[in-house]
């Protein structure tokens, strides 16, 4: 059973400058109990596709907002969340579907007690009293591992550190238990050994409850370890799609190829007898700017396989054997 299912979304948005296509015809979706990560470089859509999905672009970006997004409610309830009156959307964010954010200071509210802020989302969503709602605060400081639960109950967002503020926004999250956690770039202010702790944390509460994560990141390392599967935006367009295991084996799309490249490893850094240090490879150029983009393949510009055909129209996302999918005129479905 798909617990989200995203079908052709496009978001765009009216500017002074013209309409910004941010997210073209995105689909995709994610079973209950899977992790699903939405990879790709600043300004792919990532975010904005998460932002579209809760209904949490800013008001003032005049957005458009198109295609279809299907939630399965914990009574097994199919929603459509872009058609949900505003107040049904409120029931179900930050209750059946939690977001977490990449800077904890800018979602917890700095002039309220952490405890405070974990009961009163429990008051809301689950109609606990206010003892209740605070001891059950306490137990998700715990099952979070922060140290001193209930000292810490007291605190305010800026009395901890990084790491400690990550593991707040992590139970705060947690604390009506959703059923789809998004999680965009939640580990990526962190440092590394922190980062792992949080991420093995997430992996012990999915285990546990079941839910479903859709996971933003640009870190294909993480994505390696905790993602089930793979979606890759470049300029606010799916470019592949792949089970984690495939993508790393074999990936399908240059942009991909080269994201893949451009990640060090123990190999690579070594630098070749009687030489200089070997340098890692980059992906040339930028992604072109939303309001002026390239004819035909968006990637384009930056694609070492790049031919005459690329330029002609956008190339359509292909079938690439299994469960893949890829969007490149290279790119054939292997004959069965
Ligand atoms: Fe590169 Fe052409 Fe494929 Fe685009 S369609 S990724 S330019 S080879």
């Amino acid at each position: 059973m798909n617990r989200l299912d995203v079908r052709s979304l496009s978001t765009a948005f009216a500017t002074d400058d013209g309409v910004v296509h941010a997210v073209t015809d995105v689909s995709f979706a994610i079973g209950a109990g899977r992790t699903l990560a939405l990879v790709g470089e600043s300004g792919s859509g990532k975010s904005v596709t998460s932002l579209t999905v809760m209904r949490l672009l800013p008001r003032t970006g005049h957005a458009r907002v198109s295609g279809r997004v299907s939630f399965v409610d914990r009574a097994g309830q199919t929603l459509d969340l872009l058609s949900l009156p505003e107040r049904g959307m409120r029931a179900i964010r930050g209750n059946q579907i939690a977001m977490i954010f990449q800077e904890p200071m800018t979602s917890l509210n700095p002039v309220f007690p952490i405890g405070e802020q974990i009961a009163e989302s429990l008051r809301l969503h689950k109609g606990l009293d206010g003892a209740a709602a605070r001891a059950q605060a306490q137990r998700m400081l715990e099952r979070v591992e922060i140290p001193a639960a209930a000292q810490r109950l007291r605190e305010y967002p800026h009395q901890l550190s990084g790491g400690m503020r990550q593991r707040v926004m992590i139970a705060l999250a947690m604390a009506c238990e959703p059923t789809l956690l998004i999680a965009d770039e939640p580990t990526t202010a962190l440092d590394v050994t922190i980062q792992a702790q949080i991420l093995a944390l997430m992996r012990r509460l999915q285990a546990d409850t079941g839910m479903s994560i859709l996971f933003i990141t640009h870190n294909l390392g993480v994505v390696a370890h905790h993602a089930d599967d793979v979606v890759v935006m470049y300029a606010g367009r799916i470019v592949e799609t792949a089970p984690v295991a495939g993508l790393f084996a074999q990936p399908q799309h240059p942009y991909t190829q080269g994201l893949l490249a451009c990640l060090p490893s123990r190999q690579r850094l070594r630098p070749p007898t009687g030489t200089g240090p070997r340098r890692l490879y980059a992906i040339r150029g930028q992604v072109s700017s939303p309001l002026a983009p390239p004819p035909g393949c968006a990637f384009e510009p930056r694609c070492d396989q790049a031919m005459a055909a690329c330029r002609e129209a956008m190339p359509a996302l292909r079938a690439a054997g299994g469960d893949r999918s890829a969007r490149c005129i290279l790119v054939t479905e292997p004959s069965a």
